[in-house]
């Protein structure tokens, strides 16, 4: 077992290539781990092993190059089968990662993740109130994730919408959370939602006061971080390019 954990940021890209090379012998759902050459041969999800081997900044690290996998079009040949097989007995996810509704922007495909990698909570505008918390507390403190990732993206419907004061139904509130983003934002042009500049600057001090208030609302989460278990990072994904830039 080769413990370089360079080879384990690669796990996906590389099993999932392996798999497609080797076949049927790492078809079995028994994750095999690291081949002695630092090549993994192993077909499934991500395991209790390998998420333990990874440090935080890791996982981000991992993230990224999915990101820019996703970027070149060379995404992991996904043998999403063979992941589900493999995680249905348990999962060992290595984030959990809050972000938009937004279609454009799912965030385990932009950054080439696949079954099993990491948790979920999507909420138009990448908010968090006590539900999502609780997710978040669930996915690290019982689940083992290292990772919380908030992550916002450019053009958002959500932020527009709590520039332009939009009232709905439940979707006032839900925009009143975004409003103190809208006002924080130091902007010295024009300050309205038809201005593409100002609502991408709300949007990422959206994430600023967002990864703020998981901080302040959630003494589990903030003794995690204070003890180095996990660490908290901001994303913008920008729709145009396809670039997720993690700024926090
Ligand atoms: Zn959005």
């Amino acid at each position: 077992m080769s413990d370089n954990p360079q080879s384990m940021l690669h796990h996906n890209h590389l099993s999932r290539r392996g798999f497609l090379k080797i076949g049927g012998v790492t078809a079995a759902t028994t994750v095999l781990g690291i081949a002695p050459a630092g090549q993994l041969s192993y077909a499934g999800a991500l395991t209790k092993e390998q998420r333990q081997k990874l440090t935080p900044d890791e996982i981000l690290a991992l993230m990224k190059q999915g990101n820019e996998r996703f970027r070149l079009g060379k995404e992991s040949p996904h043998n999403f089968l063979a992941q589900q097989k493999a995680s249905a007995k348990g999962q060992f996810p290595a984030a959990v990662i809050l972000s938009c509704i937004d279609s454009r922007a799912p965030a385990e495909t932009i950054m080439d993740l696949g079954i099993g990698d990491t948790f979920n909570a999507r909420v138009a505008g990448n908010v968090a109130n006590g539900d999502i918390l609780g997710s978040m507390e669930f996915a690290c403190k019982v689940a083992g994730a290292k990772v919380v990732l908030v992550m916002g993206h450019t053009a958002c419907g959500a932020i527009k919408g709590a520039i332009d004061n939009a009232q709905l139904g439940n979707l006032t509130a839900l925009l009143a959370k975004i409003k103190p983003a809208v006002e924080a934002t130091k902007y010295a042009g024009d300050r309205s939602a038809s201005n593409y500049g100002f609502v991408d600057a709300v949007a990422r001090k959206n994430v600023e006061m967002t990864l703020a208030n998981i901080r302040k609302e959630s003494p589990v989460l903030a003794d995690l971080e204070a003890s180095h278990a996990i660490r908290l990072s901001g994303a913008m994904y920008n729709l145009e390019t396809g670039a997720v830039e993690f700024f926090v």
